[in-house]
């Protein structure tokens, strides 16, 4: 059945509640409100009683995919199982109820709270300090380019270039563009990493930094980040590190023990908050000791005096780049994140990522026959297959594909990204998948083979079991129709 708008569901006099008579004189809206704020119309609300407005949002919900329905291989994103947990933590009124503007006193839980999750995301990642400010992961990519732009300015040196590595996700130039840099892209080499001859020929004295991801978006660790690191210092630049694939590094190596100035987490990534949809999310930004001068404000600090300890909010850094965020950046987030770390702790935060690697080197290990593999295992959290051999002989394309596995109920993986594998199909399993729901993914995926050699006309004409069926793609984002789909 096709889902109706609910303006659609609407009859005239229908109600959702009812109220007890009133004893009170109803004032009329001309004596509440001055006359330039009345309607001139009433509004157009659809009448509906409650228990159709239940099943008419029931019923939408089940058109939707999310990680509480079944595995969301996302590459690059971590679409991790959220466990339940944190909402309870959020839901607590000591939180929940809080206004932002309140006095300090009364938010004392909240301030420390901040405090403690700044810590902690310091130790897991080396930094020497960390704001929370960031409201996702771009966010923190600006935070983290303003400050190093602040750092050069402070020596007096006008540097105009960052330095981008070419499988980098679409937010390093972007976030690079915003602060005013221009954008120089460094090559991979023939395994999947950063090419340092490139790399050096490129990094000149205008270089401010480089920002790099590690692991990188093909799943592989930059082995040379030592060397890399000692190259970019000696030439007075600044390391910037994309923590978006920190899922494999919790608990095992560290960005700061590598060298970098500068990272970014995604919270709503490795440390498991609800995202997808648009947010909200959390990006809190990382830095060595040379950077803390210049951190975002207001940052929370623990004043242990005589009459004990006391949280407050100090706006007053005067080397500071500002305010990232209204307020204290998206602090329901903060509370998801801080309650998921503290149920793991460290040897439980260690697992996550060893989880994470073992799952996506065994599902990689169902599927590398039929799929090509452009760089050799092993591979860290993540990999990315490419549909070149179903394009060329079957003319089944990677976008065809992801339809297909629609139709097995699963979400489709990343496909097309990063731009440096043709036909990507990127894959990212997370450590929250059993081994049998990954093998009900490979199984899909071999039986997609299967079909793109035996009836390519079925995989170029999937989705054919879902609510809707396959949009032209470009028409589709130009012409949004959410009236009729089908
Ligand atoms: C997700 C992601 C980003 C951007 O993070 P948002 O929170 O979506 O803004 C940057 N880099 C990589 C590698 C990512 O996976």
């Amino acid at each position: 059945m096709r889902e109706q708008l609910i303006f659609n569901l609407s009859r005239e006099g229908r109600k959702g509640y009812s109220l007890a008579p009133n004893d009170i004189r109803e004032l009329t809206p001309e004596e509440t409100l001055p006359a330039e704020f009345l309607r001139k119309e009433p509004a157009d609300l659809p009448e509906i009683p409650e228990s159709e407005v239940v099943r008419h949002f029931i019923r939408l919900s089940n058109l939707n995919y999310h990680v509480d329905k079944n595995m969301y291989p996302l590459g690059s994103c971590t679409m991790k199982y959220n466990p339940k947990v944190n909402d309870a933590a959020c839901d607590l009124a000591g939180f929940s109820e809080l206004h932002p503007l309140q006095p300090e006193k009364t938010v004392q839980g909240a301030l420390q709270m901040m405090y403690e999750l700044s810590g902690m995301l310091a130790e897991i990642a080396g930094m020497a300090a960390v704001s929370l400010q960031p409201a996702a992961g771009a966010h923190g990519e600006l935070a983290g380019i303003l400050l190093i732009r602040k750092y050069h300015e402070a020596r007096g040196s006008k540097r105009t270039k960052l330095l981008v590595v070419d499988s980098a996700h679409g937010t390093n130039p972007a976030s690079a563009a915003i602060a005013g840099y221009s954008i120089v892209s460094v090559k991979s080499a023939s395994d999947g990493r950063t090419d340092l001859a490139d790399l050096r020929e490129k990094l000149d004295d205008d270089v401010a930094a480089i920002m790099l991801t590690n692991p990188n978006t093909i799943g592989l660790f930059e082995k040379e980040i030592l060397e890399i690191e000692r190259m970019v210092h000696e030439n007075g630049s600044l390391l910037y590190m994309d923590g978006a694939n920190m899922n494999a590094l919790l608990g095992i190596t560290r960005p700061g023990d590598m060298g970098f100035d500068v990272v970014h987490y995604n919270l709503h990534k490795s440390f498991s908050a609800p995202h997808g949809g648009g947010g909200p999310g959390s990006g809190p930004v990382g830095v060595s000791e040379k950077l803390i001068p210049y951190l975002p404000v207001p940052i929370v600090e623990k004043i242990v005096g005589p009459e004990g300890t006391v949280y407050r909010l100090n706006s007053e850094c005067s080397g500071s780049i500002g305010r990232m965020m209204n307020f204290y950046g998206n602090f329901a987030v903060l509370i998801r994140a801080y309650t998921y770390i503290r149920m793991l702790g460290s040897e439980g935060l260690r697992r996550v990522s060893e989880n994470a690697i073992i799952n996506a080197n065994y599902l990689l290990g169902r599927l590398d026959e039929r799929y090509e593999l452009p760089y050799p295992k092993p591979v860290m959290h993540e990999f990315c297959l490419s549909g070149d051999r179903q394009k060329k002989q079957h003319g089944v394309r990677t976008l065809d594909i992801a339809k297909r596995i629609l139709d097995y109920g699963f979400h489709a993986p990343t496909i097309y990204f990063p731009l440096i594998v043709s036909e990507a199909l990127m894959i990212e399993p997370t450590e929250t998948e059993t081994r049998e729901s990954l093998d009900m993914f490979a199984d899909a995926l071999l039986s997609i083979a299967d079909e793109a050699e035996t009836s390519p006309e079925l995989v170029l004409s999937a989705p054919v079991s879902t609510p809707v069926k396959r949009l032209d793609e470009a028409q589709a984002s130009r012409q949004l129709n959410i009236c009729c789909p089908g």
